[in-house]
Formats: C-alpha cells, structure tokens, sequence
C-alpha cells in the first residue's frame, strides 16, 4: 500500500529506487556490489570470519574459570546459537548471491531484517536478544576487517541508472537504483558514502543545514532529512521515491505516481543538461555587477566539481572532514599539507580558502566522541571550531603550518571559523605568527595567505570594525548566524520550523556585515547555505553581496538568477525588505 513520509528538503530532485536500511553504527561499512562469478567468494569470507568468531567463543567457554558465573556461559552459549542460526545464514546468502551485495553489506543489511523482528517480540526477554546478535554481527566485521575482500567492487552497477517502470516491474533486477534510509549518518560516516552508488538519502533526524544535510546536498542527489519515522516504517527493500524537492518520501508507489515522478525526473534531467550551457558565462547581472561564484568542498578532489560546475575558486574548504571518522587519530602535518596542495593543485590556478578546523556540535571527531558529546550540555555552544583550536595549540599550530606550506602551491586565504572575543582573535594571530616563526626556523618555504574571519556569532557581527581592523576579509555563515541568532539549534528537526533565514534581525546582522566591509573596501563573501539558496539571491545581491560560496551543484541555477538580475534595481528593493516585519512576505511577493 503507498504510503508518505514527510521530512525536510534538503537536496533537490527525484530518486526512485529500493530502500537499504543501514543502522547508524554500521553507517561505515564497506558498501559495493561484486561480480556475479564472484559471489561464492564473498560468501566464503563470511563464512570464514563467522567460523573464526565461532572458535573463538568456544575457546573462551572452555576456559571459564570454575567460579564464572553462570550467566557468563549461557550468554556464551547464547552468541554461539545465533551464529548458527539459519535465518542468519541464509539470509546474508540471498543478498550476495541475489543482489550481490559484498559480504559485509550482506551482513548488516540482514542483522537490520532480524532486529526488527526481536523489536516486534512480545517477551521482553527474547526482545533483548537483539543487543546479543549485535555483537555477534559486530565480531564477525571485525574479523571481516582483517580479511579484505579479493572481489573488486563493480562499477557503480546500477547507481547511475535512473529506475524505469520496466525496473519497477521486473521486482528481481540485481541493478536498480538503490536509496538509503537511516535514523541518522553522521557527516563522517555520510562521506563515507560519497562515491557510493546510493541513488538518495533519507534520515530520520537532523536539520537543513545540519552537517549530515550538508553533506548530502554536496553530492548532488536528492535527500530528505527530518522525516521522523522513516526508519521504522519503511522496510528493507520497499520501493521508495525520494522527493528531495519537496521533502517527501512515497514508499510503495502505485504505478500512477512512478509515472508522474519518472516524468519529473526526466524533466529535472534536461533542465541541467540546460543550465550546463552557461558554465562558462561570467556572472554578471544586466547592469554589469561581476559577481564572483565560488565553491564549498569538504575533500580535496571535490575540486574536481567545482572547476567543471565553472567556480572560479574555492570559497570555504571545511578542513575538519579530514580530521573526521579516524579514531581520533588526527591528520599529521605532512597528511595535511599534501591535501591542502592537491585541492590548491586541483584549482589549477584559483583562490581556495581553506578554513581552520570546525570540530564539535554536529560534526564529532567520529562516533564515539559523539557519544561523549552527548555528556555535554549543549555541545552548540561549546568547544567547538577556533574554541577547541585554540585549547590545543600544537593541533592548531601543526594545521597552521601545512596551510602556510600548501600555500607555495597557488592563492590560499585561510579562514577562521566562530571567532566571538578580541582575546580570540590576537590568540589566533599569534599562533599564526609562531607558525611563521616555526618554519623560518626550519628554513622551510611558505607562501602569502590572506586572512579571514567567519561571520557566524552575533556577537561578532556586533563588532565588525574590530574583526576589520584583524583581517583581510570575511565571510558570514549563515547557517551558524542563524542558528546562534534565533536560538535554533540546526541540527534538530523538531524546531526547524523556527530556523528562519528571512528572521529581520538575521537579515540585519548580514546587511551590516555586507555593509560594513564594502564600505571599508574588504571582501566579503556568504558561504552559509543561504548562498546557494536561489530564492535569496536577489536579495543578497540588493544588499550589495558580490562573492558567494556554495556547493558546485547550486552554482549554474545562482549564475541564471544572477544573469537575469538588476543589482541598480535591487537595491531599494532589498532595503524595504530589510525594514519590513514579514521580509518572507515580500520575498516571495519580488
Ligand atoms: C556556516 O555556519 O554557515 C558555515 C558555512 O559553516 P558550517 O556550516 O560548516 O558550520
Ligand atoms: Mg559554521
């Protein structure tokens, strides 16, 4: 029976294809399709690794001490009964040699099948037996670990596709699209998934500018967050649509609605294919305003999109996703330097601002510091970007100087993220100046960096003369500001109806930060998800805005509205929105 889900529209057009439910802590394992002739091999490798944990057990079972407790055994004997157990077995069996799954997907996807059966047990007893399989499924990948897969993944098989209705019909294709539906990713475990064949994204929590929606939304498929119960109510398998422009899922669709949605897709298809032609055109509106279009990446060789979407340079590189989802062993000097030069490389020529490290609030180091995170009360407002830079000097003095290094290679500004306090800003510009110091001491080459700030603390749009007096330039994050001005937190889906970016007193601090900078003669740009939101472009452009950032996928539909603007006209255009108490209302009236 078709059924809908509603969430938030995070990253637009259509993706149809069947559900893959993957648990949030199993979010990073490996997910390829393999070779139909290679199939056996992958399910000889659970099979190893499940007869190694097997063993294992056993060996701890025989040489319990005498005075273990009893409960210890049975619970051994518990883990040892579902390693055996049939459903188990078969059923990571079916998704290798059916879908082709490789061994470890095959495995998570079928503990995802069996613990919603414990879920739905009466005896509570029997309930809590799903805590059980879970380690067990845990041993066996890291035992899986250890054995590397000898199948090489097919390329992208089926990932690209777009689903026909003929896909639809025929219910047993090994090659259809596949979407992916979670409770929640985080953004480590969702760049997991950056070159993966998920055709789209659904969670059940987070905002729209949450770290996980951004992250979706740079890769370009569609994605809805927020959408509360979908976890729970889609099921392994199920049909689904994702409207990542609506923010709709449509689990089950009749053939009526597949049609309608295959129509939008293929519509959604040639508008790109449309706007692609003005990759190369300057941006610049009908009155002559140049406007300068810029990137967000969060890897180096995202690069890549940002040249081939037209970016004429990098305007916020969040540094942190390399710091991310490695066990908190962080990224030496070396590692660091060599990312900063491929993605300045990978610019062939143009700026890329490279912001300091933003660790904390929605983007744990990984997992487990999320879960120690949790212990803190409000981890939005606490140690996090230059805050927790800042509390580790040899970290921050160590990215300083592979930044300053990188630079040989091209144009880097380098951007500091959450700065609030005068204390904060003369710290920053003295480890800066230590980094210098450190490596002329170390004859050791670095190249010229422009200094920038992050708008994104009230406070700091508050004292903009003082961050001036500091910094070449700045650059306001809306998606901070926003949330720090309205006491929203962006992450949480149950008040993102509150998270406003028209709220007049966010247009204000962002007006006067525009302002304020032009006036003085220094750059200014916004690389909050405001830039790369169409529906703000005039606007910002009426409020004297010349330099956006936003992800590679936004920029062509920004350039159109661009072009088809009158910056003169805009102007008092943008100062009565500014002075209205409904801007939303005249927004949508321009
Ligand atoms: C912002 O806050 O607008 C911003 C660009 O930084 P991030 O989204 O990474 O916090
Ligand atoms: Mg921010």
């Amino acid at each position: 029976m078709t059924f809908s889900v509603h969430g938030l529209a995070v990253s637009r057009g259509i993706a149809i294809g069947r559900a893959v439910l993957v648990a949030s802590s199993r979010a990073d394992v490996a997910h390829y399709f393999v070779e139909a002739d290679k199939t056996d091999e992958e399910i000889a490798r659970v099979r190893a690794a499940r007869n190694a944990v097997f063993d294992e057990i056993t060996r701890v079972q025989q040489d319990l001490p005498k005075d273990a407790p009893h409960e210890l055994a049975a619970l051994l004997d518990v883990h040892l009964m579902l390693l055996q157990d049939e459903q188990l077995i078969s059923g990571v069996k079916h998704w290798i040699t059916e879908r082709h799954y490789n061994a470890e997907w095959a495995l998570t996807t079928q503990y995802e099948v069996i613990a919603r059966q414990f879920d739905d047990m009466e005896d509570e007893y029997l309930r809590e037996r799903k805590a059980d399989l879970e380690q067990v499924v845990e041993r066996i990948l890291r035992h899986m670990k250890g054995m590397a897969s000898p199948v090489q993944p097919v390329e992208q098989a089926g990932a690209g596709r777009k689903a026909s209705q003929q896909d639809l019909l025929l219910d047993d294709t090994t090659d259809v699209p596949l979407v992916l539906i979670a409770h929640d990713i985080s953004p480590a475990d969702m760049m997991q998934f950056k070159q993966s064949l998920f055709a789209g994204f659904a969670t059940d929590v987070g905002g729209r500018t949450s770290h996980t929606a951004i992250v979706a939304r740079s890769m370009d498929i569609p994605a809805v967050v927020g959408a509360r119960s979908a976890s729970q109510l889609i099921q392994q398998d199920d049909w689904v649509i994702i409207d990542g422009d609506a923010g709709v899922l449509i689990v089950d669709p009749s053939p009526i609605i597949l049609a309608e949605y295959g129509f939008k897709q293929r519509q959604g298809e040639l508008e790109r294919q449309r706007l692609n032609r003005l990759r190369n055109t300057p941006a610049i509106t009908l009155d002559g305003a140049r406007v300068e279009l810029l990137a967000n990446i969060e890897m180096p060789d995202d690069t890549a999109g940002a040249v081939r979407a037209g970016a004429v340079g990098v305007g916020l590189f969040r540094s942190e996703f390399l710091f991310m989802g490695r066990s908190g062993k962080l990224p030496d000097e070396e590692e660091q330097y060599h990312a900063y030069r491929q993605a300045i490389e990978g610019m062939q020529g143009l700026p890329v601002t490279i912001r300091t490290v933003d660790i904390g609030a929605d983007k744990p180091l990984d997992r487990h510091a999320s879960k120690t995170q949790e212990t803190h009360l409000n981890p939005a407002l606490g140690l996090r970007a230059i805050r927790w830079s800042l509390a580790d000097p040899p970290m921050f003095l160590t990215q300083l100087r592979a930044i300053l290094r990188a630079a040989v290679h091209g144009p880097v500004n380098l951007l500091v993220p959450m700065l609030a306090h005068g204390t904060e800003i003369r710290q920053t510009m003295a480890l800066i100046d230590r980094a210098r110091a450190l490596l002329d001491n170390k004859g050791i080459a670095y190249g010229p960096v422009k200094l920038g700030a992050m708008i994104e603390i009230p406070a700091a749009a508050l004292t903009l003369k003082l961050f001036l007096r500091y910094f070449d330039f700045l650059s306001i994050g809306t998606n901070d500001l926003i949330q720090y001005t309205l006491a929203i937190d962006r992450a949480d889906e149950s008040v993102s109806h509150l998270y406003n970016p028209c709220h007049p007193a966010v247009l204000r601090l962002i007006a006067d930060t525009i302002a304020e900078c032009n006036a003085q003669g220094k750059g200014v740009s916004v690389c909050g998800e405001m830039a790369g939101d169409v529906t703000m472009t005039r606007l910002l452009l009426g409020l004297g805005l010349r330099s956006f950032s936003m992800h590679p996928s936004q920029i062509l539909t920004v350039k159109q509205q661009i072009l088809r603007a009158d910056a003169s006209k805009l102007a008092p255009w943008a100062a009565e929105v500014l002075a209205s108490e409904d801007p939303a209302a005249l927004l949508q009236q321009h």
